[in-house]
């Protein structure tokens, strides 16, 4: 039997403890969504007590659509060598970025395919660049799949890449790659995109680093 009044009337009486995995599943399958809404915004508000709400305005580049792993569900990639596929320059890209400073934004999530025709010295120098040009924008690019396959492009390891990013001025990842994480449904649709397993290295090893990460 259910019991998600009980876990919602937990998370009202002061002590907002976390929920366990059957917990949440409790109340996502059972929980009507009004009660479950204002529990949540009674929670937000006892961390962040106000009526402000705050947004960030970022831009999504898309530096190159040439990938090799092919996953089922995407329209984007193209293979290396296709007549449609492209890889920006860093004037190309940096031009979308000041489109994005003359609105007020702060951020990018730049990420792509798995291009094995871009050697580390791109990435670095793309990320040294921007930065000097644009000290103000956070640099969210490469998720993990990317940073594997640099790895695997450059020989160093996923780890070691991530290192020489954020010294090239990366602040964080997107999350790309999280839409499944279920490694049975994950191998049908991304064959060639590993396990979560990897996902989920590549996003400790960069949360060890002092890097930002999210989950898309
Ligand atoms: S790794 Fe990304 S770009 Fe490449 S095919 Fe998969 S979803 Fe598309």
């Amino acid at each position: 039997m259910s019991n998600w009044r009980e876990i919602l009337e937990s998370q009202l009486d002061g002590g907002c403890s976390e929920l366990s995995v059957d917990e949440a599943a409790d109340i996502y399958s059972n929980a009507p969504l009004d009660e479950l809404m204002f529990v949540a915004s009674q929670r937000r508000k006892s961390q962040i007590p106000g009526k402000a709400v705050t947004y960030l305005i970022d831009r999504n580049i898309n530096y190159t659509n040439v990938c090799t792993i092919n996953c089922h569900f995407c329209s984007f990639y193209r293979t290396p060598g296709h007549n449609e596929s492209y890889t920006q320059t860093v004037d190309q890209i940096s031009e979308r970025i000041v489109e994005l400073e003359r609105i007020g934004g702060s951020r990018i999530l730049m990420q792509g395919g798995v291009n094995p025709s871009l050697p580390i010295e791109w990435y670095t120098d793309l990320l040294q660049e921007l930065s000097k040009r644009h000290p103000t924008i956070s640099l969210d690019c490469f998720s993990p799949i990317e940073i594997e396959g640099i790895s695997e492009v450059s020989g160093l390891s996923t780890r070691d890449v991530l290192s020489l990013f954020r010294d090239s001025g990366m602040h964080g990842l997107p999350g790309g790659g999280a839409e499944m994480l279920v490694d049975t449904v994950r191998s049908g649709i991304s064959p060639r995109k590993g396990s979560s397993d990897n996902w989920l290295r590549v996003m400790s090893e960069a949360q060890s680093l002092g890097l930002i990460t999210s989950a898309t």
